[in-house]
């Protein structure tokens, strides 16, 4: 089976990367292409309990992809549940831009 911490950072990489250059304002195309993608996401990721909770997570809270900050906070919000349930720190979802996109400023 995968290392899921290994999986787990990589899948966070590059789903915050793709989130970070969402268009700012999506066609309603993408917006559904968006939907899509996250759904089957969460059927296919290689590790079943992760897939599971992050799929109860999202019934209770459906993507937001009108935007790319709301799609992005959103996926901070997602990531910060499973940080929550690991004990691990919670993240300042006003620093996704730093962390995954700009850099830190200089
Ligand atoms: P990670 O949590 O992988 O984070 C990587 C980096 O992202 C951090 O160093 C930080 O810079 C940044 N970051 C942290 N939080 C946020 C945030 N909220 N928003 C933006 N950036 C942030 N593991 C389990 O054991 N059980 C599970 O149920 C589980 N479910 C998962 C579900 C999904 C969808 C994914 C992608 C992973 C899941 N994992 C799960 C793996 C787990 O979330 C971690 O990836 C793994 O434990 C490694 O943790 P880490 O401390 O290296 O940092």
């Amino acid at each position: 089976p995968p290392d899921v911490e290994q999986l787990g950072r990589a899948t966070w990489t590059f789903l915050h990367t793709m989130a970070a250059y969402y268009p700012e304002v999506p066609s309603y195309e993408q917006q559904n292409s968006m939907k899509s993608f996250l759904s089957s996401f969460s059927k296919f990721y290689p590790c079943e309990s992760c897939a599971e909770h992050f799929r109860d997570e999202m019934k209770n809270k459906p993507p937001k992809v009108e935007s790319r900050w709301a799609l992005g906070r959103w996926l901070c919000q997602m990531h910060n549940l499973v940080n929550e349930s690991l004990g691990k720190d919670i993240f300042n979802c006003d620093k996704i831009d730093e962390r995954w996109k700009d850099g830190p400023p200089d």
